[in-house]
Parts: C-alpha cells; sequence; structure tokens
C-alpha cells in the first residue's frame, strides 16, 4: 500500500489507540501543563498486587471489557508496527491484501476476510 493511502488508517488507529487508553486529551494536556510535575523515581516495586484478589467478583465485567481492550490496544500497536514496516493492508496469513472496505471497518485487522474466517472457524 502507498504511503499515502496508508496515512489515513495510521491517523483512524493512533486516535482508537489514544481513545482505549482513555488519553484522549493527551494533546490537551501536553499543551497546557508544559511545567512537569516533579516524580520522584521510586523503583519499589508494589508487593500488594498479590493482595488484589478475592473481594472483585462485582467487577468481573469491566475487568473483561479492560481485557478486550487491552487485546484491541496489541492489535493496534501491530498494525501500526506493520505500518512502520510497509507492510500494513497485506495479511499476515496469505500475504493477500486486505480490501480497504475492510480496514476501514477494522484499521487494526491483520487478516483479509477469507483468512480471518478460516482462523475464527479452526478455534471451534
Ligand atoms: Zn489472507
Amino acid at each position: 500500500m502507498k504511503k499515502a493511502d496508508v496515512k489515513p488508517f495510521k491517523e483512524m488507529l493512533l486516535v482508537l489507540r489514544a481513545r482505549l487508553r482513555g488519553d484522549v486529551s493527551t494533546l490537551a494536556d501536553a499543551a497546557l501543563s508544559s511545567s512537569g510535575g516533579g516524580r520522584d523515581g521510586s523503583s519499589a516495586v508494589p508487593s500488594h498486587m498479590a493482595d488484589m484478589g478475592s473481594d472483585t467478583f462485582e467487577q468481573d465485567n469491566t475487568i473483561l471489557l479492560m481485557n478486550n481492550e487491552g487485546e484491541t490496544l496489541v492489535q493496534i500497536e501491530g498494525a501500526l508496527e506493520r505500518i512502520e514496516n510497509g507492510v500494513y493492508g497485506s495479511c499476515m496469513e496469505c500475504s493477500g491484501k486486505i480490501p480497504k472496505m475492510r480496514l476501514k471497518a477494522i484499521p487494526y485487522t491483520p487478516y483479509c476476510v477469507k483468512c480471518a474466517g478460516e482462523l475464527e472457524n479452526s478455534q471451534f
């Protein structure tokens, strides 16, 4: 795919990534707070992580959602990497071209329609 063709998809991916990360206002924040707050470079590893567990059942749905978003985020990162490598728009499975219509719907998809369908079926 030509660089000029990839550009709108890259922008879509960057917007999606920002949205998933929850930092939609990053640009505005960066512009507003030019004076960085002093972070103390404490390198202590949080040891209380293991304690959070048992009483979080009510949040299961939220966690599930976050996991899915995390997965999408990984997909987006992968797509951005493929853009950098100049292979964006090619199916990772069969190296065929992914139709632009599909990329517009799912800009981070690594597969063409055919392969995505086959991979989905092979899971069951
Ligand atoms: Zn394919």
